[in-house]
């Protein structure tokens, strides 16, 4: 069974216990495969979702084999009455059937799970995701009138900061600060370009970013941008306000049959195009990275190069980031091949048009107009005589003061979005939004998460026997594994599995190749070339002399062979490991030690090479033992048990 938990917490119909860390702890707890995002392939193999949001809602209606919803009503679903009422039944029954068959501890004191530590928000951030924060246990500070040297004081004291794009974390920021707690940075939005990720990931500081939540804010932004520009509201609006009624001055253009070229087809990019497309307008797109069915899908046409689509556009609005490739992209040179008469947007980053170009094109008439939501220099009216603020002034320009993602609905989602990350990269899982570190599809990830947590137990499992680490090798029999970023992703979870334990840096996806290397540490991996559908996948390490082999079974992670020793388990909590000769009363023996010291045997498991040879015992145990009682439990069988904590 797998829970998906689209976003948020299951907050209504009074189940404050149900939220995300509790569902996350009962998941944990019953090692039941839990994913934090919704996409269709999780949901499809999903008997309980909790999902929040319309389009998580709508994602998980259509899939029609997940047998089971919760819902948290969101502020904006509109959804009919008979659905709702559908939706909000399978909710009390869901939550009913979750009562009781939850261990009654998790779901009464609502606290297993729940994660400690203190998170700084020195930009707005919309109070449902503060929320979320401190629902998962999390201490918040919200701290908006910090300058940056009080930044820079504050930052040790915190696991976590999240930042909108008006705090700058720099390289510098981060040395003054030597944050030794911080763990993740979480930005509010798309744009990671106020945070230096190569400082971050030096300090193995996991930055999440919120990717989605604004999209469609800033595509419908770009849309009134464009009718502004189209119909020239905004003039004609101030003028009104001057007590003027000038009907000649502000004649328009229409839209319909006209060409937009979207430069950068992305998620903002195809959410104008599609709504542009219900405009009655052709559209155009250049993006080198997007394939020409994606394009095709939203009704748009996909142009071979940025020329083709300069050539053929009224109007351009560019949604990219702002790379060194995208820096300058529409300068004197391509302006020069644009139509007479074209119309520019840009809501997307100051920069990616050359401004002082702009400027001129537009004195020439070259360019008719221009709708700029986003500045080299913000805010502009700081900077008056640079060509930022001489655009923002320009009448042929009509400006907003960066408002692309600012709209009630957004900073919610921005906000719900950013916290989940946190919380997800706190708990040291792999938030799907990591930005600093390999980046893998949903659905793949939550097809190797089973696999990341096998990977990680077996790292754990070796770190206990080998007396030296200085090499790995590990073989991948995995279908998934020669996909993008599965073997660095799972990687990573086997090295900090195998070095969590003796490092004070926390590890995780953004710094474990980074911390083994350091250490000396090499790997060699293997994927064999052939893993028919029928044969069994595992995942296999060797670790200085030993072997520690598991497979994914029902989306456990099972432990299947150590050496030579066949044997199958799960391993959870506590756990003994130790070689015992195979005769009789040997159990009872370890067992009457543990006993008299007070240690509770919860489950154990053996695996022997010959009957009469050697055995390999692994003891579950509810609490410790100390030092005298691994050493009376050596004296009597002649091997001192490793203790592992799973
Ligand atoms: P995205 O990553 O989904 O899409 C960006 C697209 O740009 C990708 O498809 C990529 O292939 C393409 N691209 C990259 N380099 C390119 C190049 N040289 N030529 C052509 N295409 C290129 O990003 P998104 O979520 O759609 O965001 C787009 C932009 O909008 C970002 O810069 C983001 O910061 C900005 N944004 C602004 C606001 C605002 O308030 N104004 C709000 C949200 C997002």
């Amino acid at each position: 069974m797998v829970f998906v938990v689209a976003s948020g917490f299951v907050k209504e119909w009074n189940c404050e216990q149900s939220s995300l860390a509790v569902v996350a702890a009962v998941a944990r707890e019953r090692r039941i495969g839990f994913c934090c995002r919704s996409d269709r392939p999780a949901l499809a193999s999903s008997r309980v979702a909790f999902v929040s949001g319309s389009s998580a809602v709508r994602v998980a209606i259509s899939s029609r084999k997940c047998c089971q919803l919760v819902w948290r009503g969101g502020r904006r679903i509109r959804l009919a009455q008979r659905t709702l009422f559908c939706l909000a039944q399978t909710v009390s029954d869901s939550l009913e059937q979750m009562r009781k068959t939850s261990s009654s501890s998790v779901m009464e004191n609502g606290s297993i799970g729940m994660l400690s530590g203190k998170v700084l928000v020195p930009e707005k951030l919309d109070d449902d995701g503060v929320a979320l924060l401190e629902r998962a246990g999390l201490q918040v500070a919200c701290r908006y009138d910090l300058s940056e040297e009080q930044l820079c004081a504050a930052l040790g004291e915190y696991d976590a900061l999240i930042v909108r794009s008006g705090t700058k974390v720099t390289r510098d920021l981060l040395e003054r600060a030597s944050p030794a707690r911080l763990r993740v940075i979480g930005r509010a939005g798309v744009g990671v370009d106020n945070i230096d990720l190569a400082a971050a990931s030096e300090r193995g500081i996991v930055v999440v970013n919120a990717p989605t939540g604004n999209c469609v804010a800033a595509a419908e932004h770009t849309v009134a941008m464009l009718m502004a520009l189209a119909r020239n509201i905004a003039a004609a609006d101030a003028s009104m306000k001057n007590d003027q009624w000038n009907r000649n001055k502000f004649m328009g253009v229409s839209l319909v049959d006209k060409t937009l070229g979207v430069c950068g087809f992305g998620r903002i990019g195809r959410e104008v195009a599609r709504r542009c497309r219900g405009l009655g307008m052709r559209v155009v797109a250049y993006d080198p990275y997007c394939a020409a069915e994606v394009t095709k899908s939203v009704g748009a046409e996909l142009c071979r190069s940025l020329d083709e689509l300069l050539h053929a556009s009224d109007f351009i609005t560019v949604h990219m980031p702002l790379t060194e490739s995208t820096k300058n992209m529409i300068d004197r040179n391509t302006l020069s091949k644009c139509k007479d008469g074209v119309r520019i947007l840009n809501v997307a980053r100051g920069g990616i048009i050359d401004e002082d170009a702009l400027l001129e094109a537009l004195e020439s008439g070259k360019v008719a107009g221009a709708a700029l939501d986003v500045f080299v220099q913000e805010p502009p009216n700081k900077f008056p005589t640079s060509a930022s603020g001489r655009l923002a002034k320009h009448s042929k320009v009509v400006a907003t003061p960066h408002l692309g993602a600012s709209t009630v609905e957004a900073q919610l989602d921005v906000a719900i979005e950013v916290a989940e990350a946190v919380v997800t990269a706190l708990r040291g899982d792999f938030a799907p939004t990591t930005v600093n570190a390999p980046s893998l599809p949903p659905e793949m990830l939550a097809t190797l998460k089973p696999v990341a947590d096998l990977a990680q137990d077996l790292g754990k499992l070796a770190a206990a026997l080998a007396e030296r680490i200085q090499h790995v090798n590990i073989t991948y029999a995995f279908r998934d594994a020669e996909k993008r970023n599965a073997t660095r992703f799972l990687r990573a979870s086997i090295l900090r599995g195998l070095l969590e334990h003796s490092s004070a840096l926390p590890i995780n996806y953004v710094n474990a190749d980074v911390v083994a290397e350091r250490r000396g540490i090499s790997w060699t991996e293997v994927i064999p070339s052939t893993i028919g559908s029928g044969d069994a996948e595992f995942l296999r390490l060797e670790v200085g002399g030993h072997t520690c082999e598991g497979r994914v079974t029902s989306g456990m992670p099972r432990v299947t062979r150590i050496d030579d020793f066949d044997i199958d388990i799960c391993l959870n909590g506590r756990v003994l490991a130790y070689e015992q000769v195979d005769r009789p009363g040997m159990i009872g023996l370890v067992g009457t030690i543990l006993g008299n010291a007070g240690v509770n045997i919860s489950f154990m498991t053996l695996g022997r090479d010959d009957k009469g040879g050697r055995a390999l015992v692994l003891l579950g145990v509810d609490s410790e033992p100390d030092s005298a009682t691994l050493d009376a439990i050596a004296e009597r069988i002649g091997f001192r048990p490793r203790m592992m904590v799973f």
